[in-house]
């Protein structure tokens, strides 16, 4: 029986586990907080899963709140000036619903369910140094530790597009549905001031509540956030910021109650790539995973789907390794075949909506009026290679408007 040690309980490193143990690989999984500290704990992040990502939960039989989740229909984008002009407000459908579970809820089952399943979990935060002794004890050791700490260990790839971006602060809060705000669909707002909020539903630790969202450059307006702040402040802090960059969401928003008293997460990133291989001092070697080496702007609201593919390519990966050695051949060629589903959300796509190039205005601009971008938007989005088969180019991009324009006259004729 093949032995691999995953470091990291998050997505990637608990949903690879789970599915390994399926195939009968004997799996350690390293991690530091466990199920009950998980569940009480202040939230850590956020995170909405596409149809298409939650493919494999779905195989896996780890999809256990489909039934109570809400279920995420549409993507609504909107652009108002702070005295209340509309540039554009529009609803794209989805193809299916995606969900956006919190990680409290989700990974304390999932890593009980590990054990039960015959996962070996190990509660200690590991360094470098354990990695370096632990390594010889396995046939593979992947670290999917999330983006800081171990993920030093991997250098950054500077030749990737991304890395030339700036960082990034996010701040999260869970709080009760109400009536003011109902959201049903993946609301994004953009402010090129402050960068992006973005509302949803979502299921929590209480059950169903709707998720605020504000990430922007880490030296813009979210740079006052302080490092300490009790999380009602955190939530004022954000109704603020709110009130000030997008009124007109600020207005439904204004009396919205946390979720929980731990229901806020703060995060700073650093959208970047890096090469995949850490190579340890006694000569073994480790295979990063989802935010250790690959991290995109939150406000692309593809990091979660990423870590999920992640772990899903790597699967596929080792099945089909056999019983072959995991050397830095399968390493290598494992991302590269990670990167071929990642690269865009990482690369041009990325740039293009972070920079919202004139092409990108225009499509949202005319999205406004031709419901048939919105929903190609809506559809396309959760899966990258099929959106950046119009969306990457400016050309492609401005042929769909320039034909969507063209079939409204032609209908209207
Ligand atoms: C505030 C915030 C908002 C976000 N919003 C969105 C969003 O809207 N949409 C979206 O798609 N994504 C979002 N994300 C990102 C998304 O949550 C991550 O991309 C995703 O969780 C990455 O999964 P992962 O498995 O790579 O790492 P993580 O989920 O970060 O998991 C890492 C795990 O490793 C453990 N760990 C850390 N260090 C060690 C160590 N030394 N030893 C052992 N274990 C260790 C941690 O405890 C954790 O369990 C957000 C993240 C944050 C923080």
């Amino acid at each position: 029986m093949r032995r691999v040690l995953i470091v990291g309980g998050g997505q990637s490193g608990l949903q690879l586990a789970l599915c390994l143990l399926e195939h009968d690989y004997d799996v350690t999984l390293m991690t530091v907080h466990n199920a009950s500290e998980l569940y009480a704990g202040r939230a850590v992040s956020a995170q909405i899963l596409y149809d298409k990502s939650r493919g494999s939960e779905r195989e896996y039989g780890l999809n256990f709140w489909d039934e109570v989740a809400p279920p995420l229909t549409a993507f609504r984008a909107s652009s108002y000036g702070s005295d209340g002009t509309r540039f554009f407000d529009w609803i794209g459908r989805t193809e299916a619903p995606a969900h956006s579970i919190d990680e409290r809820v989700k990974m304390s089952v999932w890593l009980e369910i590990l054990e039960e399943r015959g996962g070996k979990v190990v509660l200690h935060g590991a360094t470098g140094s354990d990695l370096d002794h632990l390594t010889r004890m396995f046939d593979l050791t992947i670290v999917a530790a999330g983006h800081s700490g171990l993920a030093d260990m991997f250098s950054v790839d500077t030749s990737r597009e991304l890395a030339r971006m700036p960082p990034v602060a996010t701040a999260i809060a869970y709080v009760e549905e109400s009536p003011d705000h109902p959201d049903q669909e993946i609301g994004i707002n953009i402010n090129p001031e402050l960068g992006h909020l973005a509302t949803w539903p979502a299921y929590s630790v209480n059950g169903r509540c709707s998720l605020m969202l504000l990430t922007g450059r880490a030296s813009g307006p979210m740079s006052r956030f302080p490092q300490r702040i009790s999380p009602q402040e955190h939530l004022e802090l954000m109704l603020q910021l709110m009130a000030e960059y997008f009124p007109h969401r600020h207005r439904e928003y204004r009396g919205a109650r946390l979720a929980d008293d731990r229901a806020v997460a703060l995060d700073h990133t650093h959208p970047l790539v890096r090469h995949p291989i850490a190579h340890l001092p006694s000569g073994g070697s480790v295979l990063g995973m989802g935010d250790t080496v690959v991290v995109t702007s939150v406000a692309m609201l593809q990091e979660a789907n990423n870590a999920a593919m992640a772990a899903k390519v790597y699967l596929d990966a080792i099945l089909e390794h056999g019983d072959r050695p995991f050397d830095g051949d399968f390493m290598q060629s494992t991302f590269d075949r990670y990167m071929e589903y990642a690269q865009y959300f990482t690369g041009a796509v990325a740039a293009r909506l972070h920079l919202t190039t004139p092409d990108v205005t225009e499509f949202c601009m005319a999205a406004d009026t031709h419901p048939s971008l919105a929903d190609r938007f809506g559809r396309d989005y959760g899966d990258p290679p099929k959106f950046a088969e119009w969306f990457a180019e400016e050309a492609d991009l401005r042929a769909m408007i320039a034909e969507a324009v063209e079939n409204t006259s032609t209908a209207g004729t």
